[in-house]
């Protein structure tokens, strides 16, 4: 799959839609996501700036089509909507004035890296500290959403949904989850082709059955869009992933026949929080192969922006440079390549 980049922003058009935006009063976002990116404008073409988590909350200052302008700490930016819920504003401090109740529990770990404590138990009272993931708090005492927990000298409050939600996700590990493997291309549609004629599509099947072998054998469900040489449409694609995945992995090969010198491999990802699925995965693939390295990137490909499960696309090497064309020919750079995956899902799952 080749890869187009627009740049270019009409900026007059935006100014028009600046003035358009209507202000939303007394409505908070949500994040419902683990990581979700803040960007400078209402789009994915804007840069991104800063990352909320989840259950964190932000006033909303106004809202354009899929997106809302929220108020950070220090600054103001952007976040979609399909992450987020929105909800009123409390509008009064009296959940505050509650004295905080001996809680049932004495102790709480917290489960996301900078949760945030507050000086009182509700989004308006001010940041008081930012508690590591992994330490252990002792539990002062609670109102009905919110905990104070103290720990040596950082006290303050945490709100109870923080601590519910990593109690609810899923087990930790490989084992069990399903894995749908895309090998792109297929039947008409050969995909690139590389320096003496192969085809794409029959490096990506070799590839993903050889994925697929791998995972089984350390107890993931294993699931192929395309189980044979057929042509199989982007929607079936991401709808297989949609349905079942825990994780979804699009394997593709580029070609550069102009650049024959071009070489590498990179890892697309369409919505930001599968961000760190396609680092655990880039950095895993170039420690096994020692390939260039092209980084990770965000890649509008259908089969990524369409999965709402987690997502991407690896372009695993160029098969217009010949030497590489070779390469991905041998077992032996197939098993490097599938061990790379298979060691960046295996992070991506917690298995170490
Ligand atoms: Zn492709």
């Amino acid at each position: 799959m080749r890869t187009l980049k627009i740049f270019g922003i009409c900026t007059s058009l935006l100014l028009v839609l600046t003035a358009m935006t209507n202000p939303v009063k007394a409505e908070e976002a949500v994040i419902n996501t683990e990581i979700l990116n803040v960007r400078s404008g209402p789009g994915q073409t804007y840069d991104e700036i800063t990352e909320v988590h989840v259950n964190e909350t932000y006033p909303i200052l106004q809202r354009q089509d899929n997106w809302v302008e929220i108020q950070l700490d220090s600054m103001t930016g952007w976040i979609t909507t399909e992450y987020i819920t929105v909800q009123k504003e409390k509008t009064s401090n009296n959940e505050a004035d509650q004295a905080s109740k001996q809680s049932s529990i004495d102790e709480i770990t917290i489960p996301y890296e900078n949760t945030h404590l507050r000086s009182g138990p509700s989004t308006e009272y001010e940041i008081v500290g930012f508690a590591k993931k992994g330490t252990s708090f002792d539990v002062l005492g609670e109102t009905e959403d919110w905990y104070e927990v103290k720990h040596e000298d950082l006290k303050g409050f945490l709100k109870k949904q923080f601590v519910k939600d990593a109690a609810d996700t899923v087990s930790r590990g490989i084992e069990n989850k399903t894995i749908v493997i895309d090998a792109g291309h297929g039947g008409r549609d050969v995909g690139a082709i590389g320096a003496s004629g192969t085809y794409e599509k029959d490096y990506a099947y070799k590839t993903s059955l050889e994925l697929k072998q791998e995972l089984t054998v350390l107890g993931a469900n294993v699931l192929l869009t395309r189980p044979k040489d057929e042509f199989i449409s982007l929607g079936s694609r991401s709808s297989y992933a949609n349905i079942a995945a825990d994780a979804f992995i699009s394997i593709h090969y580029n070609s550069t026949p102009a650049l024959p010198n071009v070489t590498g491999i990179g890892t697309y990802y369409y919505h930001g929080q599968n961000k760190d699925l396609a680092s655990y995965v880039q950095k895993e693939l170039i420690k096994e192969t020692g390939a260039d390295d092209r980084g990770i990137a965000y890649g509008d490909f259908y089969v990524i922006r369409q999965t709402f499960k987690p997502a991407i696309l690896v372009e695993l090497g160029f098969i217009s440079n010949q030497e590489m064309e070779q390469l991905l020919q041998t077992n032996a750079y197939q098993k490097k390549l599938v061990q790379g995956m298979v060691n960046g899902l295996l992070k991506y799952f917690g298995n170490n």
